[in-house]
C-alpha cells in the first residue's frame, strides 16, 4: 500500500500541500478531487517522484520513496503514469509507442510483442497497432497512452485529469475503459480530477482537497451521505 504521512510541499516558502495523511490500500482505485489550484497535480508529481516532498514521508509497502532526507527516482518506482498531455511519439506506430517502455527495459521482442498485444486488448485497440498517432482520434490516442502506462505491469498507476481533453461521449466510454483496466490489472490507481461525478462513478474512495488540505476521505457513498461541511456539500453538488 501507499502511505502518505504529514506530507507537505511548499514552493518558494508558499505552502501548497499542508500535512496530508492518506493510506491507499493495494489494488484500490482512489480519486484525488478538488478545485483548480488545490494541489492535486503537485501530490501526484510527488508520488511520481518528479517533485521532492518538503516535509513528511511517502512510502510504498516497506519502502520509503520520499522524505526530506530520501528520494527514490521516478525510474526506480515502476509506477505507470498518464498525464493530461499524453505525449506519444509522432513518428512511431501505436505498437511501438506502447512497447517503448519495454524497449528501454531491454525486454526481448517476443515477450515485448506479447505484452503489447495484451495491453492493446485491454484498451480495445488491437486493430490499430500499425497506425501512427496522427491517424487516431483524441480518445484513441488517450487509450494508447493508457496501454503504454500498463505495459510494464506497474503496481501503481497515476492519472492526472486523463479525460480533460475529451468530449462527454468519449469520457463515458473512457470511464468504462478505466474500470476494465482496473479490473484486469488489479493495480492501485490514483486518479486526479476536478470533476466530482467522474470521481464518484470511478473511485472506491475519494480524497477531497481544498487549498492544500484534506477535507474528507471516504467512499463516494459516505461523502454523499455525510459531507463534512457545507463547502464539501456544495462541491459535490449536494448544497441547497
Ligand atoms: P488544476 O485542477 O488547475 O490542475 P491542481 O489542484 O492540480 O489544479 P497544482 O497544480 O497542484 O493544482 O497547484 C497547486 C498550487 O501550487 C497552485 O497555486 C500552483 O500555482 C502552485 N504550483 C504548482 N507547481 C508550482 C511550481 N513548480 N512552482 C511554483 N508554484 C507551483
Ligand atoms: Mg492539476
Amino acid at each position: 500500500r501507499l502511505i502518505l504521512e504529514d506530507v507537505c510541499k511548499s514552493f518558494h516558502g508558499e505552502p501548497v500541500v499542508k500535512g496530508l495523511n492518506l493510506t491507499i490500500e493495494a489494488g484500490e482505485f482512489v480519486a484525488l478531487l478538488g478545485p483548480s489550484g488545490c494541489g492535486k497535480s503537485t501530490i501526484l508529481r510527488m508520488l511520481a517522484g518528479f517533485e521532492p516532498v518538503t516535509d513528511g514521508t511517502i512510502s510504498h509497502g516497506e519502502h520509503c520513496l520520499s522524505s526530506a532526507k530520501q528520494h527514490v527516482a521516478t525510474e526506480d518506482r515502476n509506477f505507470g503514469m498518464v498525464f493530461q498531455s499524453y505525449a506519444l511519439w509522432p513518428h512511431m506506430s501505436v505498437k511501438d509507442n506502447v512497447g517503448y517502455p519495454l524497449k528501454i527495459q531491454k525486454i526481448h521482442s517476443d515477450e515485448r510483442n506479447k505484452r503489447i498485444q495484451e495491453a492493446l486488448e485491454i484498451v480495445q485497440l488491437e486493430d490499430y497497432a500499425d497506425r501512427l498517432p496522427a491517424q487516431l482520434s483524441g480518445g484513441q490516442r488517450q487509450r494508447v497512452a493508457l496501454a503504454r502506462s500498463l505495459v510494464t505491469e506497474p503496481d501503481v498507476v497515476l492519472f492526472d485529469e486523463p479525460l480533460a481533453n475529451l468530449d462527454r461521449h468519449l469520457r463515458a466510454k473512457m470511464e468504462d475503459t478505466f474500470r476494465a483496466f482496473h479490473k484486469r490489472t488489479g493495480a492501485t490507481i490514483v486518479y486526479v480530477t476536478h470533476d466530482q461525478s467522474e470521481a464518484m462513478s470511478l473511485a472506491d474512495r475519494i480524497a477531497v482537497l481544498n487549498k492544500g488540505e484534506l477535507v474528507q476521505w471516504g467512499t463516494p457513498q459516505a461523502l454523499y451521505a455525510t459531507p463534512k461541511n457545507t463547502w464539501l456539500a456544495n462541491f459535490i453538488g449536494r448544497g441547497s
